[in-house]
C-alpha cells in the first residue's frame, strides 16, 4: 500500500521509518467506506507495542467482524516527534495515515501507569484536546483500557471513558451503542456508553477532598449507577486471531503468541495484573492446537509462545505441547513458554520446549524466605525452589534467573538473607549452574490486598539493592527504582495526579518507563508546582477505613475482603524450616526420546531476483531477510534448514540497500530438499510475500557456486529528482581524489569513492551510476551525490535513488547480470 507523499517525506527524516509504515503482514487495508473508525494507540514505541496482545485481539476482531475501520498507531520516537512539531504535521495513524482527530473512538491500551505523559504527548500531537472537559462534540472520544487501570483516577481527566477489564467484551458493544447514537450529544452518548458493563466516564462521578488531603467522597452524578463492574469475558468460545501481524520490525515479542488462558489462579497479595484479569479462564485445547496451525501457516514464525500468567497452570499443557510438536516439529519450531511455577510439574512440561537446547530457565520466587512468601501469598517453600532449580540443572539447564522483590510488607534484614542462603545452597549441590537475579522494589498496586501498604523509602530501597549486591554469588540487576517510585506515585494517585502528569509532560517528560529518559528533576519541579506531596501517596500508611480513589470500581473482589487477606498477609509468622533436598536425576518420563534436529541436505539451489517499492523500502536489510526466510516457511516449497540449536532457512542474500530507496535488483539464494521447478518457486513465493515485494527471475545455480554477496561487485543505481549536467559530472570525476567520510563504529574514516566509480551519466532526465562495492571498500550511492551535491544550490530537494542491476564484473572489466 502506499503512503501519503507528505508522510513519505517525512518518513524520509526518521531514523526507524518501518515503524511508521503500513503494509505489515496480515495487518488490514483501512475500509475507507465504513461509517465508524476506531483507532488502537499503543503509548509506546512500534517495538514494545506492535506485539502485544490485548490490543491487536481487539484490531482485528473490530476489522473481521467489519464493526468499524480499526487502525493504529504507535508513540512516536523524539525524532519524529520533532519533524511533526516542527512542520505541525498531526500524529497518524498505521493503515490508512489519517490523522488520530479524523477517527470516532482513539483508544489507549494503558499496560503500565509510566505511559501517562505519551498518552498526553500523544493527544496533543494529533491535535487533540489533552483534557477531556476542553473537547468538542465533533472530537473523538479518547477510550483507555489495560491492566494498569485498577485505579484509572491519574488518568481521568484525559479521557472520556474507560473499559474495566476484558475488551473483546465491551468494545464491540461500545461501537455499537456510537453507531446507533450518532444524533446523540456527547454527554448524553457517554450516558449511554456508560450503562454497558466495565465502561467508567469518570466526567459522572465528583470527588471531594478532606482538609488533610484524603477523599471525603467520590459520588456518582444522579442517574449514574454508583459502581462500575469491569467487563468480564467467557474464554472458552471467545474470538483470537488466526492470522497476526508480522511486523517488519525487530519487536520485543518477535513470535507467535497463543494465550492459552486468562486471569491467574495464584495468589499473590501483591499482584495487579492477576486481579485485572480474574478470574482464571482456559481456552479449550483443541482451539489453541488448530490456532498454532493456523498462526504458523499465515506467519511462517519458527517459534511459538504458549501465553499466560501463569501458563504452567493450564491443565492441558502437556498435551498442548506433545500435540504441538508430534504436528510441527518437522517444521523447526521452537516452543516457549513465559511463566512458569517454580515446581517440578513446570520442568516436567519443561522438556518438551526448545528441545535439545536447554536455554535460561526463569522462576520469580519474589521473596529469600518462606515466612516472607508466605505474607505475600506466593506459597512456595525453599525446599521445593532448591529441589527444582536442582532438577533443572539435572535437566540440563545451566543459567537460572530468579525475580525478587524487596520492600515486601514485613521484609527483615533475614529475609534478604535468606536470598543467599537459596542460592549458595544450590549452586553448592549443582557445580556449573549460574544465576542471574533481577530485584524490583515492592510497588503497592490499586485492588490488591497490599493496596494500604506503603512503599520503602528511596534510601532503604538503595541499601538493600547494595546488600545484595555484595553478599550475591551472582549477576543482580536492578530494576530503576526512581520509576519504580514516579510507577507507586501513579498508581495510588488520584484524580490531582493528571496535574503532575501534565506539568512534567509540558517540562519534557517523555517515555518514563525507559531508564535513560526518566528525567527525575522534571518531575520533581512538576510535583512542587502542582502542589502535590510525594509522600503522601507513596510514602504513607492508609487507614483501613479511610476512602480509596478507586473504591467506586468493583474488580470482583470486596473491599472488606482485600483487608481481611491483606490482615491475614501481614500477620504470617510460619518459618517453615528448610527441608532436606536430594540432589536430583532428571525428571524425563521413562519413554520421553530427546528430539534429534536432523539436517537434510539440500539437493538444489535457487537464485530469486526481486523488486521492493512503496511502503516496505523502508524496511532495513536485516528485516527483509526476516520477510524472505518467513515467506519461504509459508510457501509450503521444499525449503531446506540449517542445522544447530536454532534452525533456519537456508538461504543467503544479495548486498544491503539503503533504507528508503527502491530496488529492482535484490537477490535471495534459496535451498531445497527436493528438485522443483523455477516457474512453481515464482508461484509459490508470490502468494506469501508481503505487497510491494516482487519476484522478476529465479534460476537454478550450482550448489558449490559462490554466494550473490560474494559473486556480485558492481552495482547500478537511477537517481531522479536531481538535475545535474553531464559537463558537472564530467568535472566532479576529474578530481584527483573524491573523499568521502564514513562513521564507524563512532570513527570518522575517509574513503577514495573515485576508483569505485565505474560510471557516472546523466541521462533521461536523472543520473545513472555504476558503483563497485567489496573488498572492505563499500561507499552509498547517496554518499556520492551529497558530495556532488554539496556545493549545488539545488542540494537539499528529495533526490530519489534505485537500485537498478547488480553486476558481476569479470577481470577483463566486462559486466554479467548473476
Ligand atoms: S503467580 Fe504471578 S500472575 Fe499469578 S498471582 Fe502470583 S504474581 Fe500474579
Amino acid at each position: 500500500m502506499n503512503m501519503r507523499p507528505e508522510i513519505e517525506e517525512i518518513l524520509n527524516l526518521v531514523q526507524k521509518p518501518a515503524r511508521y509504515i503500513n503494509s505489515e503482514l496480515n495487518s488490514h487495508k483501512p475500509d475507507m467506506s465504513a461509517d465508524f473508525s476506531v483507532c488502537l494507540c499503543f503509548p509506546d514505541i512500534y517495538e514494545v507495542g506492535a506485539s502485544n496482545l490485548g490490543l491487536e485481539i481487539l484490531y482485528h476482531l473490530v476489522n473481521e467482524k467489519k464493526l468499524a475501520r480499526c487502525e493504529r498507531a504507535f508513540a512516536p520516537d523524539s525524532d519524529l516527534e520533532q519533524i511533526l512539531r516542527e512542520r505541525k504535521f498531526p500524529l497518524f495513524s498505521l493503515e490508512s495515515n489519517s490523522s488520530l482527530k479524523s477517527f470516532d473512538i482513539v483508544g489507549f491500551t494503558i499496560q503500565c501507569e509510566l505511559v501517562a505523559t505519551n498518552i498526553v504527548n500523544m493527544l496533543d500531537l494529533a491535535n487533540i484536546a489533552i483534557f477531556s472537559k476542553d473537547r468538542k462534540e465533533d472530537d473523538p472520544l479518547i477510550l483507555g483500557g489495560g491492566p494498569a487501570l485498577t485505579n484509572p483516577e491519574p488518568f481521568c481527566d484525559f479521557f472520556d471513558f474507560f473499559i474495566l477489564g476484558d475488551g473483546e467484551g465491551a468494545l464491540p458493544l461500545v461501537i455499537e451503542v456510537c453507531r446507533n447514537s450518532k444524533k446523540l450529544s456527547r454527554k448524553d452518548l457517554l450516558k449511554k456508553l456508560s450503562e454497558i458493563d466495565g465502561v467508567y466516564v469518570p466526567s459522572f462521578y465528583s470527588v471531594e477532598y478532606n482538609e488533610d488531603s484524603t477523599i471525603k467522597s467520590v459520588t456518582a452524578r444522579e442517574g449514574v449507577k454508583p459502581v462500575v463492574k469491569k467487563a468480564l469475558l467467557n474464554l472458552e468460545n471467545a474470538y483470537f486471531p488466526k492470522k497476526k501481524i508480522v511486523p517488519y520490525v525487530q519487536t520485543v515479542h518477535n513470535r507467535l503468541n497463543i494465550e492459552v488462558a486468562r486471569g491467574c489462579p495464584g495468589q499473590c497479595r501483591f499482584c495487579q495484573a492477576s486481579k485485572y484479569y480474574r478470574p482464571w479462564r482456559e481456552r479449550p485445547i483443541e482451539k489453541l492446537v488448530a490456532l498454532v496451525g493456523e498462526g504458523l501457516e499465515s506467519t511462517g514464525y519458527e517459534e511459538v509462545t504458549f501465553s499466560s500468567l501463569s501458563c504452567s497452570d493450564y491443565k492441558h499443557l502437556d498435551k498442548l505441547l506433545i500435540e504441538t510438536n508430534a504436528r510441527y516439529g518437522d517444521s523447526k519450531l521452537s516452543i516457549s513458554l513465559p511463566s512458569l511455577r517454580c515446581n517440578e510439574h513446570s520442568l516436567r512440561v519443561a522438556q518438551y520446549i526448545n528441545r535439545s537446547k536447554r536455554p535460561t530457565l526463569t522462576f520469580a520466587p519474589e521473596a529469600g524466605s518462606d515466612r516472607l512468601r508466605n505474607v505475600i501469598g506466593k506459597y512456595l517453600s525453599e525446599k521445593e525452589i532448591a529441589q527444582t532449580l536442582l532438577s533443572a540443572n539435572a535437566m540440563g539447564w545451566k543459567v537460572i534467573k530468579l525475580y525478587f522483590m524487596i520492600g515486601l510488607p514485613t521484609e527483615t534484614d533475614q529475609d534478604l538473607a535468606a536470598i543467599n542462603t537459596l542460592v549458595r545452597l544450590v549452586r553448592k549441590e549443582a557445580k556449573g549452574l549460574s544465576f542471574n537475579i533481577t530485584v524490583s522494589p515492592f510497588v503497592p498496586k490499586a485492588q490488591t490486598a497490599f493496596q494500604w501498604f506503603p512503599m520503602a523509602s528511596q534510601k532503604s530501597i538503595k541499601e538493600k539493592i547494595d546488600y545484595l549486591n555484595k553478599i550475591l554469588p551472582a549477576t543482580v540487576k536492578a530494576h530503576n527504582h526512581r520509576a519504580s517510585i514516579l510507577e507507586a506515585f501513579i498508581a495510588k494517585g488520584d484524580r490531582r495526579v493528571a496535574g503532575a502528569i501534565y506539568k512534567a509532560w509540558q517540562k519534557g517528560a517523555r517515555f518514563d518507563q525507559w531508564a535513560d529518559k526518566l528525567g527525575n528533576d522534571i518531575w520533581s519541579q512538576a510535583l512542587q508546582e502542582s502542589g502535590l506531596n510525594l509522600d503522601f501517596f507513596v510514602y504513607r500508611v492508609i487507614k483501613q477505613d479511610e476512602v480509596l480513589p478507586w473504591d467506586h470500581l468493583h474488580f470482583g473482589v470486596s473491599k472488606a475482603e482485600l483487608y481481611a487477606d491483606y490482615v491475614k498477609g501481614i500477620n504470617e509468622t510460619s518459618d517453615a524450616v528448610a527441608g532436606q533436598f536430594t540432589r536430583s536425576n532428571s525428571l524425563l518420563p521413562q519413554d520421553y526420546v530427546e528430539p534429534v534436529n536432523s539436517v537434510v541436505l539440500p539437493v538444489m539451489r535457487m537464485r530469486l531476483r526481486f523488486s521492493r517499492a512503496g511502503a516496505v523500502k523502508y524496511i532495513s536489510h536485516l528485516e527483509q531477510i526476516e520477510v524472505f526466510r518467513r515467506a519461504a516457511r509459508r510457501s509450503g516449497l521444499p525449503v531446506a534448514f540449517t542445522g544447530g540449536f536454532t534452525p533456519q532457512v537456508k538461504s543467503s542474500y544479495g548486498p544491503p540497500m539503503s533504507v528508503g530507496y527502491e530496488s529492482f535488483a535484490e537477490y535471495m539464494e534459496l535451498y531445497f530438499t527436493e528438485k522443483i521447478s523455477s516457474n512453481e518457486v515464482i508461484r509459490k513465493m508470490a502468494k506469501v510475500l508481503p505487497e510491494g515485494f516482487k519476484i522478476t527471475e529465479a534460476k537454478r545455480v550450482p550448489l558449490t557456486f559462490p554466494a550473490i554477496d560474494i559473486l556480485t561487485n558492481v552495482a547500478e543505481y537511477e537517481i531522479k529528482n536531481v538535475s545535474v549536467s553531464q559537463q558537472e559530472l564530467d568535472e566532479f570525476l576529474s578530481q584527483d581524489k573524491i573523499i568521502i567520510v564514513k562513521n564507524k563504529k563512532g570513527k570518522d574514516i575517509e574513503i577514495d569513492a573515485k576508483p569505485l566509480i565505474v560510471s557516472f551519466k546523466s541521462e533521461g532526465g536523472g543520473l545513472k551510476l555504476l558503483l563497485k562495492f567489496g573488498n572492505g571498500k563499500t561507499v552509498k550511492p547517496e554518499s556520492i551525490l551529497a558530495k556532488l551535491l554539496e556545493n549545488n544550490k539545488n542540494y537539499g530537494t528529495m533526490y530519489l535513488v534505485a537500485r537498478t542491476n547488480l553486476y558481476v564484473q569479470a577481470s577483463n572489466g566486462n559486466l554479467y547480470i548473476p
